[in-house]
């Protein structure tokens, strides 16, 4: 009891407890330490393994041009920025990868930020208000839910890409102004967005459509220029985009893309975008080669496209019952944590990485393998995951048709 008679209660003993909750339900995460990279082959906690984790799915992020592109910038233009933005570090090269993505994606203006996450805090932050609604899919990242808390807007949350629902739920909010905001391609189930519909809807309900293309900048569309490219969308139906410059890109930071009155507005008034140092700029020159060979190379896309309907055909002749994704996201349910972290560790065990994916990254009872696969990777080496798979699908089935486990939602056959 404290001074007001109250209990006051202790943050050791919730951590502690917590700690325990997490042993208890499977749900403690290691990280592995990576110590060699080489393509996809990588060296972690000393253990040799084929990288099927990463999101480098054009297989960029040591290409000896973008590498050299950072080396050449550091020793010209330094480590850091120096400052924010707003202050005094805005460079020349922030600037010319702004322009370089507007142009490439058709849009007006772009505006750099340090990361993803922090592009989706502020973007949704800076547009909505109280008394506002912001409408997103049940399974956006979080970085997309966390800027709409921010903003204090009704958050409603419509059922996994199901534009009907998201269209009455949007009529039986009519109050405020409206922001539909969407992952492209979803980073967890690697399925892509209803967008004509979405479209549609933010049309008829005069609501504004955001679209976070982190998985399929530089994998979908022409030149890679996404799923809103992708679905024949540009700038009149959805005026803002994220770009995200460390996945397919190669790099690190992102970008935001869009009409001249979202962007500056968002660049006038976002906390995560005037509070915070600038990328370097180096960085920056790095990514502008990423973009360059993303847009150029469609083989990257092409030996992507062909390894995904490798590996599907591959999974499918082994009994392996993947969700329905036509991108390099493709998850394998697997329901119950343990069983998830065990498939993982024996994949390990053959030299393979890759991620049990537990909640709170998915629903409760949807653990799953989250298998991405990279231009960077060989027909044998997709195979030979396949191989090293196929011992695994009895004990999942087993699993998922045996002990009640609710089947995921949207597990295809
Ligand atoms: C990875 C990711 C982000 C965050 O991007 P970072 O640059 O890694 O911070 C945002 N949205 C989605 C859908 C993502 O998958």
């Amino acid at each position: 009891m404290n001074t007001a008679g109250r209990a006051r209660s202790s943050i050791r003993q919730r951590l502690q407890e917590s700690a325990e909750q997490r042993i208890e339900h499977d749900l403690v995460r290691h990280r592995r330490e990576l110590t060699q990279r080489r393509d996809a082959r990588v060296l972690a906690d000393g253990q040799r393994l084929l990288n099927f984790a990463s999101n480098d799915y054009l297989g960029l992020s040591q290409h000896p041009a973008i590498v050299s592109a950072l080396q050449v910038a550091a020793q010209n233009c330094g480590a850091g920025a120096g400052a924010s933005h707003m202050v005094c570090g805005h460079h020349a090269e922030h600037a010319a990868l702004e322009r370089a993505l507007a142009e490439w994606l058709g849009y007006p203006r772009a505006l750099l930020f340090g990361s993803g996450y922090l592009a989706n805090l502020a973007a949704v932050q800076a547009l909505m208000q109280p008394g506002d609604v912001c409408l997103q899919d049940k399974l956006n990242h979080a970085s997309l839910i966390d800027g709409a808390r921010l903003s204090q807007a009704h958050l409603v949350r419509y059922p996994h890409a199901d534009a009907d629902a998201a269209g009455r739920q949007a009529r039986a909010h009519a109050e405020g102004a409206l922001l539909l905001a969407t992952d492209g391609v979803f980073s967890m189930d690697g399925d892509v967005a209803p967008l004509p519909e979405l479209a549609a809807l933010a049309r008829e309900q005069e609501g504004l459509l955001y679209v976070d293309e982190a998985h399929a900048i530089g994998v979908l569309g022409p030149q890679g220029r996404g799923s809103a490219a992708a679905a024949g969308l540009g700038p009149i139906d959805v005026p803002l985009l994220l770009v995200t410059l460390g996945k397919a890109l190669g790099g690190y930071g992102a970008v935001l893309v869009g009409q001249d009155w979202a962007i500056e507005h968002v660049m006038q008034v976002a906390r995560p975008y005037i509070y915070t140092t600038a990328l370097p700029p180096a960085v920056a020159v790095a990514a502008l080669a990423g973009v360059k060979l993303a847009r150029q190379e469609d083989w990257r896309r092409m030996r992507l496209a062909a390894h995904i309907e490798r590996f599907r055909e591959g999974a499918r002749a082994r009994g392996l019952r993947l969700l329905d994704s036509r991108t390099p996201i493709q998850p394998l349910p697997v329901g119950d944590n343990a069983l998830a972290v065990r498939a993982s560790q024996e994949l390990q065990a053959r030299g393979f990485l890759v991620a049990a994916v537990r909640p709170p990254s998915v629903p409760a009872g949807s653990a799953r393998l989250r298998i991405t696969l990279s231009a960077a990777h060989e027909d044998r080496e997709v195979d030979g995951l396949l191989d090293a798979l196929a011992p695994l699908a009895e004990a999942i089935a087993r699993r998922r048709d045996g002990d009640g486990i609710a089947e995921p939602d949207g597990v295809a056959c």
